[in-house]
């Protein structure tokens, strides 16, 4: 399951998050502060991606989903990741339903394993192969 883990709020009070920009690989340290009317402030940024990065992670953070998914005896794990980001709102409920699903062997990479995850419109896909049991 994926971990929140960088993100770290500055001074929750104000209003204001610092984070890393995960758009590409320069990672650039973000300050996001809200100002009056709901907007936001961002610096930080080396480029105009990190602000619509700042945009989506204040106002609806987006996760993908790495998790594994056992198969139907149940001796075999099947590596899992989503096929987009999900609400990190809902990554929990996510969760709990690829716990509840059994694949079936074969598995190859890239099958779909869990569709529409949680109404959510992801799929969750193997990230690989399972030809047999062990
Ligand atoms: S702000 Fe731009 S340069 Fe910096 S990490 Fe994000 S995408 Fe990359």
């Amino acid at each position: 399951m994926m971990e929140d883990n960088h993100v770290s709020k500055t001074s929750p009070d104000m209003g204001s998050r610092s984070f890393y920009c995960t758009v590409c690989p320069v990672g650039c340290r973000l300050s996001v502060r809200k100002t009056e009317g709901d907007e936001i402030d961002v610096s930080g940024n080396e480029c105009p991606r990190g602000i619509d990065y700042a945009e989506r992670e204040v106002r609806n953070p987006e996760r993908i989903l790495t998790t594994t998914v056992r198969t139907e005896s149940s001796n075999s794990l099947v590596p899992v990741r989503s096929d987009k980001p999900v609400p990190l709102k809902l990554l929990r409920e996510c969760v709990l339903e690829a716990n509840s699903v059994r694949a079936r062997i074969p598995v190859h990479i890239g099958d779909v394993i869990v569709g529409n995850i949680h109404g959510t419109g992801v799929s969750l896909v193997a990230s690989a192969d399972l030809l047999r049991e062990d």
